[in-house]
């Protein structure tokens, strides 16, 4: 998905290759290439400002180490920004002191938290957890069915409305989860909930009223990385309407060029905490801002 910026970034540091001192004008050369760059690759605009301010700054401010040529310096501190407009830390789940730990997905229809909740679920049970699987999406004809099929492809427990029994109440089959998991000794719960097409005040009040139900120690909100600047508006809404306490980037293997949602956590100021590169349960993995910065560094 970044491969376009990889290449752009790294003939930009190739011309600095072979200098023995930066000027000012060198910097200021350098600062709007890597601003086009970041600009194609769809970085939201004010975070380009931003990590452009502070990259100057600091190539300027740099004193000459005897380990690092001005290239390699320069390269440095692009990478050091970059961690920090991708969030810093890598962020871990939080669990509950009592369990069930309860996670919450919110997101758009489409995004890809079905999906994710299934991965999710693999990866606590990967490590010795028995979560449970939670359909509070009750609006899609088929999300009941496709979270079931999930769940035992991911080989863990699910909990659904039956016909006739909660259906059409999201809040009550994400509040009776809570004790199935109590009873059942599942030690997180994993509460899918409805999602739009688009943002609408309905969908944000079920989501709030889910989490004002389960009182969740996490809220994810679950965008798909292609779908450009709107990651970064549907974000805010859902920041404002609901809250959440961290981000999952989907679609990562898509083509797109994906450079808003990496722009969320610093718009936000929420940590993006996974990532989703894959229709497979496998294509899954903790978000680390490092590597991410890496990987784009090339
Ligand atoms: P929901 O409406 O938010 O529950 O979204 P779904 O989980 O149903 O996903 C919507 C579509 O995106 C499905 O066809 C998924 O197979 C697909 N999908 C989900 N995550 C990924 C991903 O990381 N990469 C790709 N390529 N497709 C994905």
């Amino acid at each position: 998905m970044f491969d376009t910026l990889s290449d752009r970034l790294s003939a930009t540091f190739k011309n600095l290759r072979g200098k023995g001192r930066l000027t000012d004008a060198d910097i200021d050369a350098t600062a709007r290439e890597i601003r086009i760059a970041l600009l194609e690759a769809d970085v939201n605009l004010g975070v380009v400002k931003e990590f452009i301010a502070a990259v100057k700054e600091r190539a300027k401010g740099a004193e000459l180490t005897g380990a690092l040529n001005p290239a390699q310096q320069v390269i440095k501190i692009v990478n050091e920004e970059l961690v920090e407009i991708l969030g810093g830390q890598t962020r871990v789940l939080r669990f509950a002191k009592r369990p069930p730990t309860v996670i919450m997905l919110a997101g758009l229809q489409g995004a890809g938290k079905t999906t994710l909740a299934g991965k999710l679920a693999k990866w606590l049970a990967n490590q010795g957890h028995t979560p449970l699987l939670v359909a509070a999406d009750l609006q899609r004809p088929n999300a009941v069915q496709q979270l079931t099929v999930v769940a035992k492809r991911a080989g863990v427990a699910w909990y659904a409305p039956e016909p006739g029994n909660g259906v059409g109440d999201p809040v009550a089959v994400a509040r009776n989860s809570i004790s199935i998991a109590q009873q059942k000794l599942h030690d997180v719960v994993i509460v899918d909930t409805a999602g739009r097409l688009g943002v609408d005040t309905e969908l944000m009040q079920q989501a709030a009223d889910i989490k004002a139900a389960v009182n969740p120690d996490e809220v994810l909100f679950v965008v798909d990385a292609m779908i450009g600047q709107d990651a970064v508006s549907t974000a805010n809404a859902f920041a404002e309407g609901v809250g959440f306490d961290g981000v999952v980037l989907t679609k990562l293997d898509g083509d797109a060029r994906g450079g808003a949602a990496l722009s969320i956590a610093r718009v936000t100021g929420q940590p993006i905490m996974f990532a989703s590169s894959g229709e497979k349960l496998e294509d899954f993995d903790v978000f680390h801002p490092d590597r991410m910065a890496s990987r784009i560094l090339g």
